[in-house]
């Protein structure tokens, strides 16, 4: 700022040459259109100065031109011809005859400034032009007396401020003042005759001078020439003026500095409080901001804790009726899909009341949750257990491969439930559950009238005594009911020998020979009467009964094969049915190496049969007992083949022999393209692998006859010779052969 007020000094005296310049430039100009004017109204007068019609134009021009006090025109002598106003003065007249008798130089142009006498003081306002225009004939023309009123002309450059000390000064080529204006104000001429200072500012047009003038004081000038005039405008001023003004525009820029940074200072404390406020804002904006995140979060929490109170039960933590409801509907869905099968559980505590009434609801709610921790216990991940409310539980069981699956989980669920309480009260609670099951779709496809047909299966359980579970199905409860009943009475059918060993033959689909016989146990309860393998099997299976059933079988087996070796019956060999859970037991092998010894056969006349899906759960102990079978010469078949899901590749790492194609493909072989094409399929197979097919239950010459195209090796089957007992299938192996008739339909 202040460098920049330095710098201003400097240029103060080029700024005011360029100032003065333009101002003395307006004047100039203006004064160059006044003599333009003047020329006209001599070029007027000088074509014809007695015309009436020039007279009057020039009259009438000066009407409007105010510059102008009168025009005069004279005759080349001096004689005054015309004049616009009264009769001119004796100075005038006295300055045309000096301007007459004056020789000039022959220019195109003759303006001269007349001059006014000191006498004359009063018309020191009133400036004489003499202008003569070219001849147009032969001789000097007349010329023009014009005055000019000072006045009037300097009323253009009143506005024009220069200062206190500020001149505009219009002076003639002799040195001669004929103008002063100071201060917008016309001073009176003054004549400081300089004529060497003019006559340079004459040749230089322009120019700037600094000397020594009145008061000694330093003037700063600048000069303008009027064009094609003895005329010259000087402008100008005093240099302490010019440096005064200068400070003060310096103290403008201090002032201007002062305020700037005032300025500086308060916009900076008001850009300090904006910030703060700026601050403020933002904090109270995050503020706000966190306390809507807060707010969401908190809404969301409500919102899960509203959903979660809407959904679970509170006390046990379980889903409640309503959720399960909308869970077992995806189940639907998609058992619907995949053509799924699942099991709805109806699960009821016995005899609740009473403790809730003896203990208090205290001890009754804390029974609930040990209640509802153990039966999450005993489900599957994918299975839903839910609260309906008091001491009722609903499960969903998804993914059921049998009623018998479900029927485990439900005797699971019993004895789980029905283990005491400790720990609630002093004694301890003991409490057992009835349970009730419906099935997807076997029961009904709607989850409501699944879990009313489970309820009201629960309350049959609940008539049967108890602690026990129930199906909606009818039949089911029937099959339940032997089950029990043959759970109940297996242990004694062996000490009892209330089962035999009957045998069913195997024939080659070459010649009907007997290739071999397989044992079936038959169980005849005094009773129950003849039980069928197929409801007792799988009892025995699950009560473990069916190891003991094995071995009674084996033994049995090799028992038949010495009396008929004894009796000189030819032998053929002999398969057993062999449950995957009795091949797991680790005695197997040493029992029918054992047996087969003491009974003095060879081991090729003892033969076993394992399920497909008995297959499922082989381990490598599984296929080394297996293996060492074979090596005896005991020989493996898989049994039931196709309906299990292990493919023949699965077979390959098995001491495999033979194949039996399961009953189902061989009964529709002659109308199901499918079965067909399944079952010549597995034939094809099963040779490329070197294995025998058998196919099991052929009932008609015309499955016979497809099997034989398809190149099936063995049948098996009621067409032959149903299951019988030892003595009748003896005659059967003495003819080594199926007599036709006997297996005619
Ligand atoms: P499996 O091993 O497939 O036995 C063949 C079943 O088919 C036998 O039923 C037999 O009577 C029946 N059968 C044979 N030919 C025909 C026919 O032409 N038509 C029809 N409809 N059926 C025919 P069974 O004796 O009731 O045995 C059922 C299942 O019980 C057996 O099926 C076998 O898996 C199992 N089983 C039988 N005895 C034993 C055994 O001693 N131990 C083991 N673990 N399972 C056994
Ligand atoms: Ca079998
Ligand atoms: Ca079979």
């Amino acid at each position: 700022m202040l460098n920049r007020a330095d710098d201003d000094s400097a240029r103060v005296t080029r700024d005011a040459s360029i100032n003065h310049g333009n101002v003395a430039h307006a004047v100039s100009n203006h004064t160059s259109q006044l003599l333009e004017r003047l020329r006209f109204y001599g070029q007027v007068l000088a074509a014809d100065p007695d015309n009436k019609t020039s007279i009057n134009l020039t009259r009438s021009a000066l009407m409007l031109d105010k510059s102008f006090l009168r025009l005069m025109y004279f005759d080349a002598a001096g004689r005054l011809i015309h004049s616009s106003g009264r009769k001119p003065e004796p100075w005038l007249l006295d300055a045309a005859r000096d301007f007459a008798a004056t020789t000039r130089p022959d220019s195109s142009e003759r303006l001269s400034i007349g001059k006014v006498p000191l006498a004359e003081y009063a018309h020191a306002w009133n400036l004489p032009i003499i202008y003569q225009p070219e001849s147009a004939g032969e001789g000097d023309s007349g010329f023009l007396l014009a005055l000019v009123d000072l006045g009037h002309f300097s009323q253009r450059f009143e506005e024009i401020s220069l200062g206190k000390s500020g001149e505009i000064v219009l002076v003639a080529s002799d040195g001669s003042e004929l103008l002063r204006m100071h201060e917008g104000r016309l001073d009176s001429v003054w004549n400081i005759a300089d004529t060497e200072r003019f006559q340079l500012a004459f040749a230089e047009k322009t120019g700037l001078v600094t000397e020594p003038a009145r008061n000694k004081l330093l003037r700063l000038y600048s000069y303008r020439c009027v064009p094609s005039s003895p005329l010259a405008v000087l402008v100008s001023r005093t240099r302490d003026d010019e440096l005064l003004e200068n400070q003060a525009i310096r103290r403008g820029y201090f002032g201007s500095a002062l305020l700037l940074t005032v300025l500086m200072i308060f916009l900076t404390g008001l850009w300090m409080l904006s910030a703060h406020r700026r601050r403020v804002l933002i904090r109270s904006l995050t503020k706000a901001q966190e306390n809507n995140t807060q707010l969401i979060k908190q809404v969301e929490k409500e919102k899960d804790v509203a959903y979660h109170l809407a959904t679970y039960d509170q006390l046990t933590g379980l889903p409640n009726r309503r959720l399960f409801a909308e869970l077992a509907s995806r189940y639907v869905m998609r058992a619907r899909r995949i053509r799924g099968r699942f099991a709805v559980m109806f699960i009821d505590l016995d005899r609740f009341k009473p403790i809730n009434d003896t203990y208090g609801h205290k001890t009754g709610d804390q029974l609930l949750i040990d209640v509802s921790q153990r039966l999450k216990d005993c489900m599957r991940e994918a299975d839903v257990v839910s609260r309906h409310g008091g001491d009722e539980f609903v499960a969903l069981l998804s993914d059921l491969r049998s009623t018998q699956d479900a029927a485990m989980i439900a005797e699971k669920i019993i004895e789980s439930l029905s283990q005491p309480y400790v720990g609630l009260v002093d004694a301890e609670i003991r409490v057992t559950p009835s349970v009730g099951i419906s099935f997807f779709p076997d029961d009904a496809e709607e989850i409501d009238t699944l879990i009313r047909q489970a309820d009201t299966a629960m309350y049959q359980a609940k008539e049967r005594g108890r602690a026990t579970f129930a199906f909606a199905d009818p039949a089911l409860n029937r099959r339940l009911d032997l089950s029990n009943q043959i759970e109940a009475a297996l242990p004694a059918a062996f000490s009892n020998r209330e089962i035999q060993v009957h045998y069913q033959p195997k024939v080659s689909l070459r010649d009907f020979s007997i290739t071999g016989l397989e044992a079936l146990a038959r169980w005849n309860h005094p009773q129950l009467g003849a039980v069928s393998p197929a409801d007792f099997i799988p009892v025995a299976e699950e009560c473990g009964a069916i190891i003991e059933l094995g071995e009674y079988v084996i033994a049995e087996v090799c028992r038949q094969l010495e009396a008929w070796t004894l009796a000189g019956v030819p032998l053929v060999p002999v398969a057993v049915n062999v449950s995957s859970r009795q091949l797991h037991s680790p005695n197997l092998f040493d029992f029918i190496a054992g047996t087969l010894e003491r009974h003095g056969i060879a081991p090729h006349f003892l033969q076993i049969e394992i399920t497909e899906t008995g297959l499922i759960n082989a381990d490598s102990g599984f296929i080394d007992v297996l293996h060492k079978l074979d090596a005896l010469g005991i020989h493996l078949a898989i049994d039931d083949f196709g309906t299990g899901y292990s493919g023949l590749s699965h077979l390959r790492a098995m001491p495999v022999r033979y194949l039996k194609i399961d009953r189902c493909f061989i009964k529709d072989i002659r109308n199901d393209n499918n079965d067909a094409a399944i079952v010549s399929n597995t034939i094809s197979l099963s040779h490329s692998l070197k294995l025998l097919t058998i196919a099991e239950g052929v009932e008609t010459h015309e499955q016979v006859a497809h099997l034989k195209a398809a190149r099936c090796d063995q049948a098996q089957g009621y067409l032959f010779s149903r299951p019988c007992e030892a003595a009748a299938v003896e005659k059967l192996l003495v003819l080594k052969q199926i007599p036709l008739t006997m297996g005619e339909e």
